[in-house]
Protein backbone atom coordinates (compact mmCIF):
# COMPACT_ATOMS: atom_id res chain seq x y z
CA UNK A 1 0.00 0.00 0.00
CA UNK A 2 1.11 3.70 -0.54
CA UNK A 3 -0.07 5.47 2.22
CA UNK A 4 0.61 9.37 2.09
CA UNK A 5 -0.39 11.99 4.16
CA UNK A 6 -1.32 15.17 2.92
CA UNK A 7 0.27 18.26 4.76
CA UNK A 8 -0.01 22.11 5.36
CA UNK A 9 -1.67 24.68 7.11
CA UNK A 10 -5.42 25.66 6.45
CA UNK A 11 -5.51 27.05 2.66
CA UNK A 12 -2.00 25.54 1.35
CA UNK A 13 -4.09 23.59 -1.16
CA UNK A 14 -4.61 19.68 0.25
CA UNK A 15 -7.77 19.09 -0.88
CA UNK A 16 -7.48 20.44 -4.34
CA UNK A 17 -4.36 18.72 -4.68
CA UNK A 18 -5.68 15.31 -2.66
CA UNK A 19 -8.64 15.17 -5.57
CA UNK A 20 -5.73 15.18 -8.85
CA UNK A 21 -3.58 12.97 -6.99
CA UNK A 22 -6.24 10.39 -5.51
CA UNK A 23 -7.21 9.55 -9.51
CA UNK A 24 -3.59 9.45 -11.20
CA UNK A 25 -2.46 7.30 -8.40
CA UNK A 26 -5.86 4.55 -7.56
CA UNK A 27 -5.97 5.97 -3.56
CA UNK A 28 -8.20 6.28 -1.17
CA UNK A 29 -8.82 10.06 -0.41
CA UNK A 30 -9.73 10.49 3.47
CA UNK A 31 -10.57 14.44 4.16
CA UNK A 32 -11.17 14.23 8.15
CA UNK A 33 -12.67 17.77 7.84
CA UNK A 34 -14.69 16.63 4.46
CA UNK A 35 -16.40 13.39 7.06
CA UNK A 36 -17.02 16.01 9.66
CA UNK A 37 -18.74 18.52 7.53
CA UNK A 38 -21.01 15.51 5.75
CA UNK A 39 -22.01 14.61 9.41
CA UNK A 40 -22.79 18.21 10.09
CA UNK A 41 -24.94 18.19 7.18
CA UNK A 42 -26.89 15.50 7.89
CA UNK A 43 -27.09 15.83 11.78
CA UNK A 44 -25.43 12.87 12.97
CA UNK A 45 -24.34 12.98 16.62
CA UNK A 46 -20.76 13.10 15.56
CA UNK A 47 -21.66 15.93 13.45
CA UNK A 48 -23.75 18.03 16.29
CA UNK A 49 -20.43 17.20 18.55
CA UNK A 50 -17.93 18.63 15.51
CA UNK A 51 -19.28 21.89 14.91
CA UNK A 52 -19.04 23.62 17.90
CA UNK A 53 -15.25 22.91 17.26
CA UNK A 54 -14.93 23.82 13.98
CA UNK A 55 -17.46 26.66 13.65
CA UNK A 56 -14.52 28.07 16.41
CA UNK A 57 -11.53 26.89 14.34
CA UNK A 58 -10.74 25.11 17.19
CA UNK A 59 -9.37 21.04 16.75
CA UNK A 60 -12.25 18.34 17.40
CA UNK A 61 -10.70 16.16 20.07
CA UNK A 62 -8.20 13.46 19.26
CA UNK A 63 -10.23 10.48 20.05
CA UNK A 64 -13.27 11.64 18.10
CA UNK A 65 -11.29 11.92 15.43
CA UNK A 66 -9.01 9.20 15.74
CA UNK A 67 -12.31 6.95 15.87
CA UNK A 68 -13.68 8.33 12.75
CA UNK A 69 -10.76 7.59 11.04
CA UNK A 70 -10.07 4.08 11.70
CA UNK A 71 -13.42 3.74 10.40
CA UNK A 72 -12.91 5.27 7.46
CA UNK A 73 -9.62 3.09 6.56
CA UNK A 74 -11.66 0.27 7.57
CA UNK A 75 -13.78 0.40 5.06
CA UNK A 76 -11.14 0.93 2.31
CA UNK A 77 -8.93 -1.67 4.11
CA UNK A 78 -8.66 -3.58 0.57
CA UNK A 79 -7.62 -0.32 -1.69
CA UNK A 80 -4.09 0.38 -3.16
CA UNK A 81 -3.51 3.35 -0.10
CA UNK A 82 -4.17 6.25 1.41
CA UNK A 83 -4.19 9.90 0.84
CA UNK A 84 -4.90 11.52 4.41
CA UNK A 85 -6.06 15.24 4.00
CA UNK A 86 -6.39 17.04 7.28
CA UNK A 87 -5.31 14.18 9.05
CA UNK A 88 -2.95 13.29 11.67
CA UNK A 89 -3.46 17.58 12.98
CA UNK A 90 -2.01 15.93 16.58
CA UNK A 91 0.97 13.89 18.08
CA UNK A 92 -1.28 11.74 19.57
CA UNK A 93 -3.29 11.28 16.24
CA UNK A 94 -0.40 10.59 14.34
CA UNK A 95 0.82 7.62 17.02
CA UNK A 96 -2.96 6.36 16.99
CA UNK A 97 -2.44 6.61 12.77
CA UNK A 98 0.81 4.19 12.94
CA UNK A 99 -0.78 1.26 15.58
CA UNK A 100 -3.69 1.62 13.26
CA UNK A 101 -1.79 1.04 9.72
CA UNK A 102 0.29 -1.97 11.71
CA UNK A 103 -3.60 -3.83 11.98
CA UNK A 104 -3.39 -3.98 8.39
CA UNK A 105 0.63 -4.89 7.96
CA UNK A 106 1.37 -1.22 6.65
CA UNK A 107 2.78 1.99 7.36
CA UNK A 108 2.68 5.67 6.27
CA UNK A 109 4.86 6.08 3.36
CA UNK A 110 5.85 9.58 3.54
CA UNK A 111 4.17 13.05 4.79
CA UNK A 112 4.09 15.56 1.70
CA UNK A 113 3.99 18.93 2.83
CA UNK A 114 2.59 22.15 1.12
CA UNK A 115 4.86 24.80 2.08
CA UNK A 116 2.80 27.97 1.60
CA UNK A 117 3.80 31.28 3.40
CA UNK A 118 0.89 32.73 6.06
CA UNK A 119 0.67 36.11 4.33
CA UNK A 120 -0.83 33.98 1.16
CA UNK A 121 -2.78 31.54 3.01
CA UNK A 122 -5.33 34.40 4.88
CA UNK A 123 -5.64 35.70 1.33
CA UNK A 124 -6.85 32.21 -0.17
CA UNK A 125 -8.83 31.34 2.79
CA UNK A 126 -10.82 34.35 2.64
CA UNK A 127 -10.98 34.19 -1.11
CA UNK A 128 -12.67 30.36 -1.15
CA UNK A 129 -14.67 31.34 1.56
CA UNK A 130 -17.01 33.61 -0.98
CA UNK A 131 -17.94 30.16 -2.81
CA UNK A 132 -17.06 27.13 -0.64
CA UNK A 133 -19.86 28.01 1.82
CA UNK A 134 -17.52 27.34 4.66
CA UNK A 135 -18.57 29.09 7.66
CA UNK A 136 -15.18 28.86 9.11
CA UNK A 137 -13.53 30.02 5.55
CA UNK A 138 -15.75 33.34 6.35
CA UNK A 139 -14.47 35.05 9.00
CA UNK A 140 -11.20 36.26 9.15
CA UNK A 141 -11.05 35.85 12.80
CA UNK A 142 -12.28 31.98 12.50
CA UNK A 143 -9.27 31.53 10.32
CA UNK A 144 -6.55 33.14 12.77
CA UNK A 145 -7.65 30.51 14.74
CA UNK A 146 -7.34 27.84 12.57
CA UNK A 147 -3.83 28.65 11.83
CA UNK A 148 -3.10 29.38 15.43
CA UNK A 149 -4.36 25.83 16.43
CA UNK A 150 -1.80 24.82 13.02
CA UNK A 151 1.65 26.03 14.71
CA UNK A 152 0.63 25.04 18.32
CA UNK A 153 -0.89 21.41 17.83
CA UNK A 154 0.46 20.30 14.17
CA UNK A 155 3.19 22.07 12.59
CA UNK A 156 4.91 20.00 15.09
CA UNK A 157 4.55 16.82 13.14
CA UNK A 158 7.15 18.10 10.71
CA UNK A 159 9.51 16.32 13.65
CA UNK A 160 7.88 13.51 13.88
CA UNK A 161 8.03 12.15 9.93
CA UNK A 162 11.32 14.03 9.68
CA UNK A 163 12.97 11.70 12.47
CA UNK A 164 11.30 8.60 10.54
CA UNK A 165 13.27 9.85 7.21
CA UNK A 166 9.77 10.73 5.90
CA UNK A 167 9.18 14.18 5.66
CA UNK A 168 9.07 15.46 2.33
CA UNK A 169 8.43 19.62 1.74
CA UNK A 170 6.73 20.79 -1.62
CA UNK A 171 6.48 24.19 -2.80
CA UNK A 172 3.22 25.16 -2.73
CA UNK A 173 3.03 28.59 -4.59
CA UNK A 174 2.06 28.40 -8.28
CA UNK A 175 -0.23 27.23 -10.54
CA UNK A 176 -2.23 24.46 -9.29
CA UNK A 177 -1.32 22.26 -12.23
CA UNK A 178 2.18 23.01 -11.49
CA UNK A 179 2.06 22.15 -8.16
CA UNK A 180 0.49 18.86 -8.81
CA UNK A 181 3.23 18.04 -11.18
CA UNK A 182 5.71 18.19 -8.74
CA UNK A 183 3.46 16.34 -5.97
CA UNK A 184 3.51 13.66 -8.43
CA UNK A 185 6.89 13.63 -9.21
CA UNK A 186 7.36 12.84 -5.79
CA UNK A 187 5.16 9.93 -5.09
CA UNK A 188 6.81 8.64 -8.59
CA UNK A 189 9.63 8.39 -6.34
CA UNK A 190 8.47 6.38 -3.73
P1 LIG B 1 -10.23 21.08 7.14
O1 LIG B 1 -11.33 20.75 6.20
O2 LIG B 1 -9.10 20.08 7.11
O3 LIG B 1 -9.75 22.49 7.00
O4 LIG B 1 -10.85 20.95 8.61
C1 LIG B 1 -11.91 21.79 9.04
C2 LIG B 1 -12.08 21.67 10.55
O5 LIG B 1 -12.44 20.32 10.88
C3 LIG B 1 -10.84 21.96 11.38
O6 LIG B 1 -10.69 23.35 11.63
C4 LIG B 1 -11.17 21.19 12.66
O7 LIG B 1 -12.13 21.87 13.45
C5 LIG B 1 -11.84 19.94 12.12
N1 LIG B 1 -10.85 18.87 11.84
C6 LIG B 1 -10.55 18.33 10.63
N2 LIG B 1 -9.60 17.40 10.74
C7 LIG B 1 -9.29 17.33 12.06
C8 LIG B 1 -8.36 16.57 12.81
N3 LIG B 1 -7.55 15.69 12.22
N4 LIG B 1 -8.32 16.76 14.16
C9 LIG B 1 -9.13 17.64 14.76
N5 LIG B 1 -10.00 18.42 14.11
C10 LIG B 1 -10.10 18.27 12.77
Amino acid sequence: MTNIVLFGPPGAGKGTQATFLKESFGLVHISTGDVFRFNIKNATDLGKLAQTYMDAGNLVPDQVTIDMLSAEVFKNRDSKGFIFDGFPRTVAQAKALDVLLEQFNTSITAMVALEVPDELLLERLLDRGKTSGRPDDANAEVIQNRITAYYTNTAILKNYYESQEKYFGVDGVGDIDIITNRLKELINSF
